[in-house]
C-alpha cells in the first residue's frame, strides 16, 4: 500500500481533537502573518483542493488544520492552490507540537493500545514495551494522522 493511500485508509476513522484552543495553520507559510492580512480577501482555495479535507475556516476566514478526521500528507495541493503565496515555502511543514496526554491514554492505564501507532508513518510513537507511548519530538512532523485515532482523545496539539 503506498504512503497516500495508507494514510488516507487509516486516517478515515476519526475522533474529536481535544484542544481546540490551538490554531494550527496550514504548512508551507514562512510568514504566518499573511495569514491575518492575505487570506481574508481570498476564495480559499487550499481548502478546496486539500483531498483530506483538514483545512477549515474560521469566522476571521483564516485557515486552520483539523486532525480530527485525518492529517497531512505532504502534498502540496494547498501551496500549488495559494495564488496570494501565503503557502510559499516546501521547507516549512506544520508548526504544532504533538504530545500524548498520560491521564487520557489507556495504555497508560495498562490497557493494551495500538490505534495510534499504526498511522505513524514517521514511527514516532515509542512504546516502552507493550505500554506507556511516547511522541518522539524529533521524529514527529506533526502530520496529525495520529491524533483522530486515539479512541480516548489523548493525543494532544500543545504550545
Ligand atoms: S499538504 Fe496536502 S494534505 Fe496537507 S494540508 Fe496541504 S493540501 Fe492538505
Ligand atoms: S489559498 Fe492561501 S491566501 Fe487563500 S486562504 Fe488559503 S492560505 Fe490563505
Ligand atoms: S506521532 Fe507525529 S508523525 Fe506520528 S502520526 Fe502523530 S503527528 Fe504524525
Amino acid at each position: 500500500m503506498s504512503e497516500l493511500s495508507r494514510r488516507g485508509f487509516f486516517g478515515a476513522i476519526g475522533a474529536k481533537v481535544t484542544n481546540k484552543e490551538i490554531v494550527i495553520r496550514p504548512p508551507y507559510a514562512k510568514e504566518s502573518t499573511l495569514f491575518g492580512t492575505e487570506c481574508p480577501q481570498c476564495s480559499g482555495m487550499c481548502g478546496t483542493m486539500c483531498e483530506e479535507e483538514i483545512i477549515k475556516f474560521g469566522d476571521d476566514k483564516t485557515p486552520y488544520l483539523d486532525f480530527s478526521s485525518s492529517g497531512c500528507t505532504d502534498c502540496e495541493a494547498c501551496l500549488e492552490a495559494c495564488e496570494p503565496g501565503v503557502l510559499n515555502d516546501k521547507t516549512i511543514f506544520i508548526e504544532a507540537k504533538v504530545k500524548i496526554n498520560a491521564t487520557k491514554c489507556m495504555s497508560w492505564e495498562n490497557v493494551m493500545c495500538f490505534s495510534c501507532k499504526e498511522p505513524c508513518l514517521d514511527d514516532a510513537i515509542i512504546f516502552e514495551g507493550l505500554f506507556r507511548p511516547e511522541i518522539s519530538a524529533e521524529k514527529c512532523t506533526a502530520c496529525g494522522f495520529c491524533i483522530g485515532r486515539c479512541p480516548t482523545g489523548a493525543i494532544e496539539i500543545v504550545a
